[in-house]
């Protein structure tokens, strides 16, 4: 079932989560000062509501703690972005995830009670410098400080060799846990027997340091 999210802020972060979350489906309310960025995105989420979201009587009277997840995405404005995010946990909203310019308003944040706190400059940043260095690492998702899912693409040299003989759990201390052939075909748990092709993109789990060790060897 669609889930009712809101989201607050309409800058180039803001309006590609309201984009992207009206695209799968869900029911997105769209809020901002500026009559301009509304309108730019009006065909693209259900509502949008021209409105200050640090006057707690609007957000009262739109019933906001009845959404089941408020996106704050007010980047510059750092003061309007804080109260935000207090308001909206004060009026009972479930959850409340906050973008952050940098580690200290992030602090602030999760004080004033955001469940989330995202930080997307650093995470993009991030992400650019590792698939620089590693130029076959396609994406990765950390979960854990030490835990971490890379999709990287698979190396000349295994093609036609099974998984067994390029030994990644004993040799490199890294699980596969999903082929993706270039056909669309996908290879969920793939055993000790399957066979590496050409174009395979290999879905690895492990620790951050023996996935970096790996990715680097992959150069
Ligand atoms: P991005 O990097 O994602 O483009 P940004 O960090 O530059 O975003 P801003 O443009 O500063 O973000 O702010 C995002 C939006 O938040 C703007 O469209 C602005 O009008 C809106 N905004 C700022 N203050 C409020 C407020 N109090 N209530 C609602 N919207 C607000």
């Amino acid at each position: 079932m669609a889930k009712q999210y809101a989201v607050i802020g309409l800058g180039r972060f803001g309006t590609s989560v309201a984009r992207t979350l009206y695209k799968l489906g869900q029911e997105v309310l769209a809020i901002d000062t500026s009559e301009d960025r509304l309108r730019y995105l009006a065909d693209e989420v259900t509502h949008t509501l021209l409105a200050d979201s640090t006057d707690a009587n609007v957000l009262k009277n739109i019933g906001i703690k009845n959404f089941d997840v408020v996106v704050v995405a007010i980047g510059e404005n750092v003061q309007a972005n804080i109260m935000t995010v207090l308001l909206l946990k004060e009026l009972g909203v479930p959850y409340v995830v906050a973008k952050a310019l940098n580690k200290m308003q992030g602090r602030v944040l999760e004080k004033v009670g955001a469940d989330r706190v995202v930080y997307p400059e650093r995470d993009m940043g991030k992400r650019v410098a590792h698939n620089l260095v590693s130029s076959n690492l396609i994406d990765y998702i950390e979960l854990t400080q030490e835990f971490r899912i890379s999709e990287i693409l698979a190396k000349k040299e295994m093609f036609g060799k099974s998984l067994k003989s390029i030994n990644f759990r004993s040799k490199y201390n890294v699980n596969v846990v999903l082929i993706k052939r270039a056909s669309g075909e996908v290879l969920f748990s793939p055993g000790a027997d399957d066979i590496i092709e050409v174009g395979d993109v290999l879905v690895l789990a492990g620790d951050r340091n023996s996935l970096d060790r790996l990715e680097q060897l992959w150069e």
